[in-house]
């Protein structure tokens, strides 16, 4: 099964991207973690993309397309995936078209207020890569991630005026991707309001 996760920023893809892997047993691919990582490493492309992230700006097509191509050619990509957070241009689109075929690019729909206060109530777990909310999705223990008892932390896109700005860059760049897959007749849409059990129902009787 080749999914992509659309949506705008806090409609919750990561999150239920995490549930839909385990039930399917298909590799999260989430582009956003992937550049996390090289930032955490240090890699010379973490240190090129570090201070876009930390804007909320997109990191240039050519760059994102060669880290996407390469994830997609690992071996545990070969019976099927779940892109979030890419394609977020037509060009990404347009490529991928030519690399590999889309069973269903799922359109996560939240509105405006609910992602803001989604995004700013945000902490994630640097380590097991597990995402909370203060209060949608708390932890266990406060501030400690239920699986490695690591602090959470905020990323630094997750303030007010990266939000803003991500919102607009989504607007901008990425919604207009909501027509190219709705043309091509593989795109549904799932109200991302609700727990993340729901909308994960959602999701897998979309795709059924
Ligand atoms: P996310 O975790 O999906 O919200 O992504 C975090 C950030 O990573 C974005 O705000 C962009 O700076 C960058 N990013 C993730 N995916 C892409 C993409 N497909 N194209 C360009 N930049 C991306």
């Amino acid at each position: 099964m080749r999914l992509i996760f659309l949506g705008p920023p806090g409609a919750g893809k990561g999150t239920i991207a995490d549930i839909a892997k385990d039930a399917f047993s298909i590799p999260h691919i989430s582009t956003g973690d992937l550049f996390r990582m090289h930032i955490r490493s240090e890699t010379s492309l973490g240190k090129r993309v570090k201070q876009i992230l930390a804007a909320g700006d997109l990191v240039p097509d050519s760059v994102t397309i060669e880290m996407v191509k390469e994830r997609l050619a690992e071996d545990d990509a070969s019976a099927g995936f779940i892109l979030d957070g890419f394609p977020r241009t037509i060009p990404q689109a347009e490529t991928l078209e030519k690399i590999t075929h889309i069973d269903c690019a799922l359109n996560f729909e939240a509105p405006r207020e609910m992602i803001i206060k989604r995004l700013s109530g945000r902490r994630v777990a640097k380590q097991s890569g597990r995402i909370y909310h203060l209060e949608y999705n708390p932890p266990k223990v406060p501030g400690k991630c239920d699986l490695t008892g690591e602090p959470l932390i905020q990323r630094p896109d997750d303030t007010e005026e990266a939000i803003v700005n991500r919102l607009e860059v989504y607007q901008q760049q990425t919604a207009p991707l909501i027509d190219f897959y709705r043309s091509k007749g593989v795109l549904k849409d799932i109200s991302a309001t609700g727990t993340p059990e729901e909308i994960f129902q959602r999701t897998r009787e979309a795709i059924e």
